[in-house]
């Protein structure tokens, strides 16, 4: 497997679990997409990580980066 072919996930800036299905599983076979459920966890302060599926397939774990905060209560 190729770096291009690993599959990236990309979770919510504040995440430290997932639930994730594997793509190259469901391209392999749509219809087994409950056997290539991959859960996992980050640490809040991780920015990546990785995660194997049942299968054995590596997934990239990218955590989205917050990069324009909004502070609602500051617009007045
Ligand atoms: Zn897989």
């Amino acid at each position: 497997m190729t770096l291009l072919e690993q599959p990236v996930v990309l979770l919510p800036a504040r995440a430290t679990t997932f639930t994730v299905l594997c793509s190259i599983c469901i391209q392999d076979d749509p219809e087994e997409f409950l056997a290539a459920t991959v859960t996992g966890s980050i640490r809040l302060d991780a920015t990546h990580g990785s995660a194997v599926c049942p299968r054995g397939h590596e997934l990239r774990i990218e955590r989205a980066l917050e990069h324009s905060p909004r502070h609602p209560s500051c617009s007045s």
